[in-house]
């Protein structure tokens, strides 16, 4: 077992840091309040080679590492979650789906404009009455012969302004169940997809968030992904991979979180002595700092499971579920260490804890990966 990262490695982590503590930094508390879309970062962050990451370079990719990818998110994360959250959608769900299940015509049209961050990807899955239950799609995708008529509305939809290609989720044979969904690459500006209003989020509020709405949406036969009724297989398999993303973004904002906790404790007195020399305090810290580290190692080792081509899917889960519980948990106590001025938009620990909420719903609810990794437990 080596816990060493390569120089590459550190290379990448310390470009991520870089950006997020010298670019993002400057307007992150303004982007939040206006929710307003960081168009101009998104530019660094393709210079980067951030986008299509993980991607094969001969599909114009960076053929970074899962590892590298974690420690990328989590100092993104630290500064700014609206944008890992694009980079996660774009790299996890829509790169690798195509990358995966696409063919060698699919890979050549979209696979290598997403990997060389030209356009963005963004992932539907959800509906209004499908989210955890998401093989209850009610989003159809009728075959025509030579096309596919897709009706219906997807919700919450990261990138869904920014992104021009979206991996879109949709019921062909409703009497299969979920053995009946498609999965199909669509493009944004096809005739009939409208888009519904920004939506006004709690947290991660600069992330661009649309509701999407098909109205006798034509998708060529030849954009849907793996073989018919592969749809649901599709999207499980992906938000394995998904996972890792959100999981190393929890991370980050807990680590962030820590980050700014031990900085106020040194800066901040109460009777007569800093912060950190009443024990209650340093203590919190040692907490929070035990929980950022094993939520650390998780992501880690999932990463590491999908680099050797291992089975990751509970691994992921398991770092999903911990990292996102203990961002939630790290940035309460980080606001609570910053007293008064925590609950204040200045001192970026209430905007973490916002952020941090949303790892736990996003990609998978902290239940759901309960589910998946109690069902993986119970197995015969
Ligand atoms: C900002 C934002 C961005 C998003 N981006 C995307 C995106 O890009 N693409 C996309 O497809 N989706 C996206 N989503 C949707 C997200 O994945 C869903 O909101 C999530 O899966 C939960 O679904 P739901 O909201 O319908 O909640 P529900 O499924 O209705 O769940 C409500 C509550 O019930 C719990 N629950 C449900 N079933 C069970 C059960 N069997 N056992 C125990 N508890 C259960 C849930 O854990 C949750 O606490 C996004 C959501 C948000 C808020």
């Amino acid at each position: 077992m080596n816990f060493e990262f390569t120089e590459e490695q550190i290379m990448i982590q310390q470009a991520a840091r870089d950006f997020a503590q010298r670019d993002l930094i400057t307007d992150v508390i303004e982007r939040d309040a206006k929710a307003e879309f960081p168009t101009e970062h998104m530019k660094n962050l393709i210079k980067l080679g951030f986008l299509g990451m993980n991607v094969d370079p001969k599909y114009d990719g960076g053929g970074m590492d899962t590892v590298s990818y974690v420690l990328a998110m989590e100092e993104i994360s630290k500064i700014d979650a609206s944008v890992s959250v694009v980079m996660s959608v774009h790299n996890s769900l829509a790169c690798y789906a195509i990358e995966k299940f696409g063919t060698e015509e699919q890979k050549q049209k979209y696979l290598i404009p997403l990997a060389s961050g030209e356009i963005i990807g963004a992932f539907l899955l959800s509906e209004p009455e499908a989210g955890s239950d998401a093989s209850s799609q009610r989003t159809t995708a009728e075959d025509m012969g030579d096309y596919y008529l897709v009706n219906g509305t997807k919700n919450f939809i990261t990138s869904a302004k920014c992104g021009s290609i979206y991996i879109l989720m949709a019921q062909t044979h409703p009497e299969k169940g979920h053995k009946g969904i498609n999965a199909f690459i669509v493009e944004k500006d096809s005739t009939g997809i409208t888009l519904g209003p920004h939506e006004d989020k709690m947290g991660m509020r600069s992330s661009d968030t649309h509701s999407v709405m098909f109205t006798d949406v034509k998708v060529p036969k030849e954009n849907r992904l793996g073989e018919d009724g592969f749809g649901f297989k599709v999207a499980m398999k992906t938000l394995e991979g998904g996972r890792i993303g959100i999981a190393s973004q929890a991370l980050g904002i807990a680590s962030g979180a820590l980050e700014r906790a031990i900085q106020y404790s040194k800066e901040r007195k109460a009777f007569g002595k800093e912060l950190y020399k009443h024990q209650a305090i340093a203590f919190k810290l040692s907490d929070m700092a035990v929980k950022v580290e094993a939520a650390r190692y998780f992501c880690l080792k999932a990463a590491w499971l999908k680099d050797m081509g291992q089975d990751y899917g509970v691994a992921s889960a398991m770092a999903k579920q911990y990292a996102a519980d203990i961002a939630m948990e790290v940035t309460t106590e980080a606001v609570q260490i910053h007293g008064g001025y925590g609950y204040s938009k200045e001192y970026h620990v209430e905007r973490l804890m916002r952020e941090a909420k949303l790892t736990q719903i996003y990609e998978g609810t902290s239940e759901v990966q309960k589910i998946i990794i109690s069902r993986s437990l119970l197995k015969d």
